[in-house]
Formats: C-alpha cells, structure tokens, sequence
C-alpha cells in the first residue's frame, strides 16, 4: 500500500477548502491549571458530523473513479468512521452500506441513517462487522473502505494537523487518541515536515490495547477489546498506520476507562466542551502522566463529541453536585 506524503496532505487541504472550515483551537486557563501544563484544545468535536474522521471520508470520496462511486462504498465501523463515510457518501452522491456490530451507540447509528446510508448491524464486534463488510462488498461489487488503511483517509485526516500547526508552530508535544491510527499516523506525517521537533505522542485505552501493542512490537498484534470509548475500540493493529508511526512517534501512552471519564468532565469543567470517550482520551494521558506534561507546550486533539445519551447521563453523575 502506498504511504501517503505531505504532498497528499496539502492536496487534501485544496480538496476540503470550502467544504470544511478550518476548526479552532483554544487555550484555557483552567484546564491548564488542573493539566500543569499549557493546553491547546484542537476542537474537532465541532466538525459537521462531530468527529474529525470527515476529514478522511471526504478526501477518500473525492479520490473514487468514477466506477466506484457508481457500485458505491461499504464501511465498517462502531460510528464516527461510519458517519463520516455516509456524510461524504451523500455530499457525492454516492451509494454507502455501513456495516456496524450490533447493538450501537444509536446516537451514532441514527446519524448514520439520517445521512442515508443503508445500515447494516452484524457481528459481535469490529472484527465480525469487518468480515461481514468484506463479505457484502464482494456479492455486491463495491468498494471495501477500510476504517484505516486507507492512504487518501490517512491524507485527509492530516489536514487537522496542518491547521495544528499554522495556528501554534510552537507545540512541543501533540497528544492524539489512537483506535486504527489514521489521526496519530497524519500526526506523524505532518509533524515530520512542518515541526520536526514536536514530539507525537499515541493514546489508546488500556482496554483496547493492539495499536499500542503492536507499535511496541514491530508488528501487528491482536488484542482483547474492551474499552467503552467507542472511537479507540479496534482489536488489531493496521498496518499502514503502524508503517507510519513506527519511527515517529516519540511514545505511546495507555489510559483506563475511567481516566478517560474523568477526562470527559474536566473538558465539560474548564475547556466548555462536550467530547465523546474517545475524544477526551488525549487530555486523560495529560491527568494520567502529569509528569511526562509538566510545564510544556501541548496540543490535545478533541477528536470528537458524538457520545451516547447514556454516557452523558453517566458522566455529570460521576461528576456529582458540586
Ligand atoms: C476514530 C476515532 C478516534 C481514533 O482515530 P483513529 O484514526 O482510528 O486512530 C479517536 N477519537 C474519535 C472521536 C474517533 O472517532
């Protein structure tokens, strides 16, 4: 598979201009206070669909012959990846069957249907929907998107660290969550050309650990999956993903589930901020290693805000009366 460039990234931009407006990035003072650190919020919980994944989904729809945007696309995610496909799908005009494993977050899977893409609940989990995505792709002859390896996702979603780092060319360190990699491994790339002495540094949840393993083994691993953060559940390493942050990334940090709430709140509390599990993920590497922060310049990637009534319940309760 060819490894996506910053020339691919900065061909995404030129695609995406006027389709997405850059999104902002915010210091506050509060949650620099309870990070000890100095914080930007990468906000792409305000993007249309509510994670940045669409970056990727309208890249890799614009990049379809003209073949595959008759027979369409066939997607298997647990939700963000599935809306940004159907979000792009439609934008196009392009047929998408999105094969989630059953019983999803059903904020996301109504949004996935709202979209008008055909939705398809099928397996216990990713892998299962995967295989079973695989399987419907095949009979009706359409395009398999992979929830990561995918080079024009991957140039895409580098488009939010181009912006990252026009708007703080500064950054020391950016912390990125991790599920199939595309963000991290867009972190990488951009990182590489435009600040090549920010550190990248990968989250995954403890729960759902085979990215991270597989990035400390060399090579693709597969893991128990575990986590309630939908966007960092992924079972097994991907290998283009892997391919780029190899040598790039300067560490791979896990965090637990409950961190992660935690992190939820203090979003809600000092940043004004509604993230999903996933996309507070990044801050909760900052609670959870305060010394491997302390004092540094840091761009936290919100990565999205698309959490299920029931989490939301579940986190101001856990936040208790004040
Ligand atoms: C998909 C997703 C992630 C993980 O991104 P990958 O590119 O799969 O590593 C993190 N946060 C949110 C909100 C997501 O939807």
């Amino acid at each position: 598979m060819l490894q996506p460039t910053i020339s691919d990234a900065l061909a995404a931009r030129r695609v995406l201009a006027g389709q997405l407006p850059p999104t902002p990035m915010w210091n506050y003072p509060a949650l620099d206070a309870t990070a000890g650190a100095s914080v930007l919020v990468k906000h792409e919980n305000v993007q249309p669909t509510g994670a940045f994944k669409v970056r990727g989904g309208l890249n890799l729809l614009a990049s379809l012959g003209a073949e595959e945007r008759r027979t369409g696309i066939v997607g298997y995610s647990t939700g963000n990846h599935a809306q940004s496909l159907a979000f792009a799908a439609r934008r196009h005009g392009v047929p998408c069957v999105i094969v989630m494993p059953v019983d999803p977050n059903p904020c996301k899977a109504d949004a996935v249907r709202a979209l008008g893409a055909e939705l398809i609940e099928a397996g216990a989990d990713m892998g299962e929907a995967a295989e079973h995505a695989r399987r419907l792709a095949e009979e009706r002859g359409m395009r398999l998107v992979s929830a990561a390896d995918e080079p024009a996702l991957v140039a895409g979603v580098a488009t939010a660290y181009l912006e990252m780092f026009e708007q703080a060319p500064d950054l020391e360190i950016v912390v990125v969550p991790v599920g199939g990699g595309s963000g991290a491994a867009a972190a990488c790339l951009v990182a590489e050309a435009l600040a090549p002495r920010c550190e990248v540094i990968a989250v995954q949840a403890a729960a759902s650990p085979a990215a991270h393993d597989s990035w400390r083994a060399g090579r693709l691993l597969t893991r128990p999956n575990g986590t309630r953060a939908e966007g960092l559940a992924t079972g097994a390493g991907f290998a283009l993903t892997q391919q780029l942050m190899g040598p790039r990334l300067a560490d791979f940090l896990l965090v637990d589930d409950d961190r992660i709430g935690e992190a939820q709140w203090v979003l809600m509390r000092d940043a004004h901020t509604l993230a999903e599990g996933a996309g507070a993920a990044g801050l909760a590497a900052l609670l959870a290693h305060p010394e491997r922060f302390a004092g540094r310049r840091v761009g936290v990637v919100c990565t999205g805000a698309n959490a299920s009534e029931h989490e939301l319940r579940s986190r101001l309760r856990l936040a208790g009366p004040a």
